[in-house]
């Protein structure tokens, strides 16, 4: 009976960006500090619009085919794989990082191999909304929608900005469904922040040796400026969201005023569509502004449920954990939509202690929605930053995930801010699908 591989191998580069697979070694996962074997269900064919990424000064580490060994592949650099949006990953790339190695840019490093002639990551599809598909973009009809909207708007700064930096230059996925007038359109505003994440993906310090993957806005939007184009999406757009706070700025609460005067005035010419912050949560003062100008709905971003992990990443001026917990809470005793932006970390995400911490602000909170994102972060890097030498006991992000939507039967799982239309309707229907 002919051989079935359920286990890919180990993929290598040969630095110049070819990888190949090495059929001495299976592929394992890493979580945390540790590497080991990867279940094989938790492998899955590398989902469209995913890439790969070969790993400087680092080795990778496999399962010798033979003895079942873990060893080290000495025939090139490890590979990882950066996965697209609607999947979370469940292990990191197992490898050894040399004394000398760069630190890796701000992207996610899932652990792949190859298997039945094609490239496997160890992930799962956590969100059915198709609105970030690759396939989804035409670029013909993104190009003629730019020149449309900034014919529409010609002196409208914000809208330059989106066409000409986000959507032409950084490819950024919700400003190309702006301009191809669906879905949600991002609303950035703030120049300024009162955070200093270690891996802020709109600036980071000079010392630090990678780069920012969005340069920071440079100019603050009137509320005018916001109206003129958000109203049109909200009354036109296929489940329309326009959402504050975007990768290519600081933290919008910090402009409360200006959002809460563009929300009321968005709220007087339309009711359509939902209205949605994406924000570090420093301000329920501000927040709880926000949601009376009406505000439907919060995405609070945190690397952890855990107080002291939070603040060793977030490096807050001025506000604290429990800021962001009660910024949750005021959006939910106004009966807005609450959803956290949890960066996964398999080995840290997973660990027990999180586990139970994350259980408490659900509890606490009301919380309605986790988005279960990719940290896009050096895995040695980050933990080195925290003071993380051990990341203590863990259960697999799966058996996480299955235990908190077990005990909470109501709390939505998924990637992306949902529309009104599934907010109020059918949540496993009600949003853009194939
Ligand atoms: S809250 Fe956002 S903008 Fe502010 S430092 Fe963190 S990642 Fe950067």
């Amino acid at each position: 009976m002919a051989f079935e591989q359920t286990t890919p191998f180990l993929l290598y580069s040969d630095g110049e960006g070819n990888i190949f697979e090495d059929e001495t070694l299976y592929a394992g996962g890493r979580s945390g500090w540790d590497a080991g074997p990867v279940p094989d269900e938790d492998w899955i064919p590398l989902p469209e619009g995913g890439s790969m990424y070969e790993l400087p000064g680092r080795r990778g580490i496999g399962i010798d085919v033979e003895t079942g060994e873990m060893r080290l592949c000495d025939k090139g650099w490890a590979v990882a794989a950066f996965i697209p949006p609607a999947h979370t990953g469940l292990f990191i790339a197992a490898y050894e990082t040399e004394e000398d190695a760069p630190t890796l840019p701000l992207f996610c490093y899932t652990a792949a191999g190859w298997m039945n002639d094609g490239f496997y990551v160890t992930a799962l599809r956590i969100e059915q909304d198709i609105r970030q598909e690759a396939a989804g973009y035409d670029d013909e009809v993104i190009e003629s929608g730019v020149k449309h909207f900034l014919e529409a708007y010609p002196k409208n700064r914000l809208v330059k900005h989106l066409a000409e930096n986000c959507c032409l230059t950084y490819h950024c996925p919700a400003a190309r469904n702006f301009f191809i007038g669906r879905w949600e359109c991002p609303v950035p505003s703030s120049p300024a922040c009162n955070a200093n994440c270690i891996g802020c993906i709109s600036f980071q310090p000079q010392e630090e040796t990678i780069p920012s993957t969005q340069d920071r806005l440079t100019f603050k939007p009137t509320a005018e400026e916001i109206v003129e184009f958000t109203v049109p999406h909200l009354e036109s757009a296929p489940f329309p969201i326009v959402s504050f706070g975007q990768g290519c700025e600081g933290e919008p609460l910090l402009m409360w005023e200006t959002i809460a005067e563009a929300i009321k005035e968005i709220r007087k010419h339309t009711q359509s569509g939902s209205i949605n912050i994406n924000t570090n949560g420093s301000k329920p003062d501000a927040v709880k502004i926000l949601c009376e100008a009406g505000l439907d709905s919060i995405r609070v971003s945190t690397n952890s449920a855990r107080k002291h992990i939070y603040e060793k990443y977030y490096r807050p001026n001025n506000y604290s954990f429990e800021d962001i917990v009660e910024s949750i809470k005021v959006v939910n005793s106004f009966g807005g939509w609450t959803s956290i932006n949890y960066f996964v970390f398999p080995g840290m995400t997973d660990s027990f202690e999180e586990y139970e911490a994350l259980r408490k602000l659900i509890r606490e909170t009301g919380l309605k929605m986790i988005q279960w994102r990719n940290f896009n972060i050096d895995p040695d890097w980050y933990l080195g930053k925290i003071g993380h030498t051990d990341t203590g006991e863990y259960m697999g992000i799966k058996l996480m995930m299955q235990k908190i939507r077990d005990e909470f039967p109501e709390l939505k799982f998924g990637y992306f801010n949902p529309p009104m239309e599934r907010i109020k309707g059918d949540f496993q229907h009600d949003f853009a699908h194939a």
